[in-house]
């Protein structure tokens, strides 16, 4: 029975990322052996066992055939005579098909080391196209990496033009789709996401509602930062602001300028509803939170009220962080837009309406001696 380390973790330490969890591959063991080990197993569909002490995952050694069209339909076969180069063969890309040894030596049939090298992002094998995931996590790899020039393979991308055309990503689940678009938002440059999904046919698919925010195809704005569309260069400006996937995620759908295909994709994916909450105030709000300086006191105070900014305090610095990564003429900090919003927030939150209650006003009357009394203050800052 031998051990390797593979996937990620070799791959992150070829590139001197940090590794955050370890995947483990075992050649010619058995399930009863495992379990003799004291290994706990976990999988359902395949033999994957949690190491007793570290809690890293360990797998048998296994092939995979597709049986059946869509998503679930493979038959998996794992046996002490599965050999380590026929598991990494049916890995999804070949920096991600590298194993590494108890000695430390490096096993790597596919050349994985030399496409990190070169920055090539390449199917190990043809059966690449059996699982729609695949394409998802390609463009989430060269949105991690795309600051390093890593790039899809020709080839690569021929796959994932096909597996689109041939209606293999329409099976992808909504909860798959999500994990897979949340996570390339965190990457230094989540734009990279899209415009692959773009080139190979599959955003139109699977991100409808994004798809109008992409304009024509990538290679009518390739090279040219001012030719990009809108929305791309606004996630990427958020990444680099350093926001919250949430915030990154209203940079990239303001440009809709509606909260109604928001509220599509994000109830379609089961998007968390901070996703879906500051998304469409900012699809719908943006241009009033960007002229937030310039207005006046009453106007001031019926925005902050459409942004539900007195029940919800917390989300109006993000909301003007993701119109600040749009607003081409702003990067400084502090954003004027944004210190104005919030100053106006303390402000009107601030106003005493204590004595209004026991004044016998009813409802209505106290509301509009509330809503005075906050404009009173804002005029006041200004
Ligand atoms: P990270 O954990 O940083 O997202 P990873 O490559 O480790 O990256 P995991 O989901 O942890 O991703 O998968 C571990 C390994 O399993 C991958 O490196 C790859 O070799 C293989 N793998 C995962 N998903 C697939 C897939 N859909 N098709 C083929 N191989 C896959
Ligand atoms: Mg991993």
């Amino acid at each position: 029975m031998e051990t390797y380390l593979v996937g990620g973790a070799v791959r992150d330490r070829l590139l001197g990322l940090e590794v955050h969890e370890r995947d483990w591959v075992v050649v010619g063991a058995t399930v009863e052996a495992m379990l003799a080990a004291g290994y706990r197993q976990v999988g359902r569909d395949f033999p994957v066992f949690l190491h007793p002490e570290s809690g890293d995952e360990y797998a048998l050694a296994r092939t995979e055939r597709k049986s059946a069209p869509g998503y679930r339909g493979f038959v998996v076969h794992a046996s002490p005579e599965v050999t380590l180069e026929e598991d990494l063969r049916r890995r999804d890309l070949t920096i991600n098909a590298i194993a590494e040894g108890p000695d430390g030596a490096l096993i790597d049939p596919f050349g994985g080391v030399e496409d990190l090298r070169l920055g090539r992002l390449r199917h190990v094998s043809p059966a690449f196209v059996e699982d729609p995931v695949r394409v998802l996590r390609c463009a989430r790899f060269a949105a991690q990496f795309a600051h390093w020039g890593f790039r899809v393979s020709h080839a690569t991308h021929k796959l994932m033009r096909e597996m689109v055309d041939a209606g293999e990503v329409d099976a992808l689940t909504p909860e798959r789709v999500w994990a897979e678009l949340e996570r390339a938002l965190t990457t230094p440059t989540p734009a990279r996401f899209f415009e692959v999904l773009q080139r190979c046919g599959a955003l139109a698919r699977v991100l409808p509602e994004l798809d109008p925010l992409l304009g024509p195809t990538p290679e009518s704005h390739a090279g040219s930062d001012d030719a990009r569309p809108r929305a791309l260069r606004a996630l990427d400006r958020a990444a680099t602001l350093d926001a919250s996937p949430e915030v990154r995620f209203a940079a990239l759908v303001l440009p809709l300028g509606e909260a109604g295909p928001v509220e599509s994709l994000c109830a379609r994916l089961h998007a968390p509803h901070a996703y879906r909450d500051l998304g469409r105030l900012a699809a719908a709000h943006h241009p009033a939170v960007r002229d937030a300086a310039q207005l006046a006191p009453d106007a001031l105070l019926e925005l902050l009220q459409r942004l539900d900014a007195f029940r919800r305090p917390g989300r109006l610095a993000d909301l003007a962080r993701a119109v600040q990564a749009d607003d081409q003429d702003a990067l400084e900090t502090p954003y004027p837009p944004a210190e104005r919003l919030l100053t106006a927030h303390a402000a009107a939150a601030a106003v005493d309406a204590s004595d209004l209650a026991a004044s016998g006003l009813d409802g209505p009357q106290i509301a509009s001696a509330l809503h005075d009394r906050r404009v009173a203050a804002l005029a006041a800052l200004s």
